[in-house]
């Protein structure tokens, strides 16, 4: 089975594994299974050397029962419509287990953004809000950023979708700029999150998080800020960071901000000073505490799992942990905060940014990160009350809860 189809297999097997419980009939659960639309999208761009290449992308509305669908937009060289239904499924059971008024969505461009000029990516950006312009909207689906798109590509989605309707529709995708309408906290909101979701956990584990080694996997938008706050909010010794080069690794622990800069000078975390270059696989293995898998999915398999050993694994990534990786690392005691918990931090703050956008009120950010808090503990609690009272994992947990809410949803509504 091909890696993409893995993550939709087993997406799909988390949401069997609730059925009995929810009893969930055969029809429901096929329905469950499927999304209820997807767009395939060919897209013609005029490349600076003037040239047209045409591009491929996706734009999956997988379960609306809640209300709009929401989920970010994906520019990936090996995107795959499986990978998107299955991140849109994600997406569904996130915003279900978060309580947020939303349903789930996803959308992919096949390309790669890093051999892309600057207005490449512009144009591209553009052509694909055309493409999918007739299925989106402020009450229909929300686009937002994801893997290799970014709040100017946001603004540029912005512009073109208002310029399609003819005046300003700030509330068409969330992630913006702030002086666009975009939230303040958004930019960290994924992985601030995932880290009042740590605190949690350690706090249920016993674990004290000052000097606790951690590890992540990844250093785009989510892992970078996972690092910094790790160590500046609950002073975590961070000894390992990694790219889609490599990995860093540092026992007395790394700067964040610092290797950042480096990044940023050399193209990579790698040969950074005083630090000894790693392979990515190598940083999944590490002796740590906490490990924080911030990249793609299925870096955790069957292959490595037995080696993979720290006290939390928290999942800031989508599906970084197939389901036979899983319980390997359950019979070894890792306490898994599952990524429809642990990174769901993102999309809250994008239901808060539409909420302001549709109001035109501006919240500061220390408002924006208490009402995230407060978010996260909740849903935290809640999937591990549920698993302990029914002896479940907290993917189970996290599985029922949300599938139960859109099934209720769903029967309200009369859809079945
Ligand atoms: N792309 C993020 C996710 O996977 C955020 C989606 C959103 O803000 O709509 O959760």
């Amino acid at each position: 089975m091909s890696s993409n189809s893995k993550l939709l297999e087993d997406v799909k097997q988390h949401l069997c594994s609730c059925s009995a419980g929810l009893k969930i009939t055969p029809d429901m659960e096929a329905f469950l299974k499927m999304p209820m639309r997807e767009l395939y999208v060919s897209l013609p761009v005029h490349m600076d050397d003037g040239s047209i290449k045409v591009f491929k992308g996706f734009r999956v509305q997988y379960n609306e029962a809640l209300g709009p669908t929401k989920g970010g937009i994906r520019f990936h060289p090996e995107e795959t419509i499986e990978t998107i239904r299955a991140l849109a499924a994600l997406m569904t059971w996130k915003c279900a287990l978060h309580k947020l008024p939303l349903g789930g969505a996803k959308g992919g461009i096949v390309c790669n953004p890093k051999e892309l000029s600057h207005r490449e990516i512009e144009r591209l950006s553009r052509a694909y809000i055309r493409g999918i312009y007739q299925i989106i909207g402020p009450d229909r689906d929300i686009p937002a950023p994801d893997v290799y798109t970014n709040p100017q590509i946001m603004a540029w989605m912005m512009d073109e979708y208002s310029k399609l309707e003819g005046k300003n529709v700030f509330g068409i995708i969330t992630g913006k700029p702030t002086s666009l309408g975009g939230s303040a906290g958004r930019f960290d909101a994924t992985a601030r999150g995932g880290l009042y979701t740590i605190r949690e956990a350690a706090e249920k584990l016993g674990m004290s998080l000052k000097d606790a080694r951690v590890a992540v996997q990844g250093f785009g938008n989510v892992g970078y800020h996972a690092a910094y706050l790790a160590k500046k909010l609950f002073g975590c010794k961070v000894v390992a960071v990694s790219d889609s080069r490599g990995a860093i690794y540092s026992e007395k622990g790394l700067d964040p901000e610092d290797v950042s800069g480096h990044k940023h000078s050399t193209g990579s975390v790698l040969d950074y000073p005083g630090a000894k270059n790693i392979t990515n696989k190598e940083l999944l293995e590490l002796d740590v505490e906490i490990l924080i898998p911030a990249a793609l999915e299925n870096v955790i398999t069957e292959e490595n799992a037995e080696r993979v050993k720290p006290i939390i694994l928290a999942e800031m990534s989508n599906g970084p942990t197939t389901r036979e990786a899983e319980k390997i690392l359950s019979s070894n005691g890792v306490h898994i905060i599952p990524d429809i918990l642990c990174n769901g931090g993102g999309v809250i703050v994008s239901y808060f940014e539409m909420v302001q956008n549709q109001s035109n009120i501006k919240w500061e950010e220390e408002e924006i990160q208490k009402r995230l808090e407060r978010k996260m503990e909740e849903a935290y609690h809640s999937v591990y009350d549920f698993s302990t009272k029914n002896n479940t994992s907290m993917r189970k947990a996290a599985y029922t809860l949300a599938v139960g809410r859109v099934v209720e949803a769903m029967q309200l509504r009369g859809w079945i």
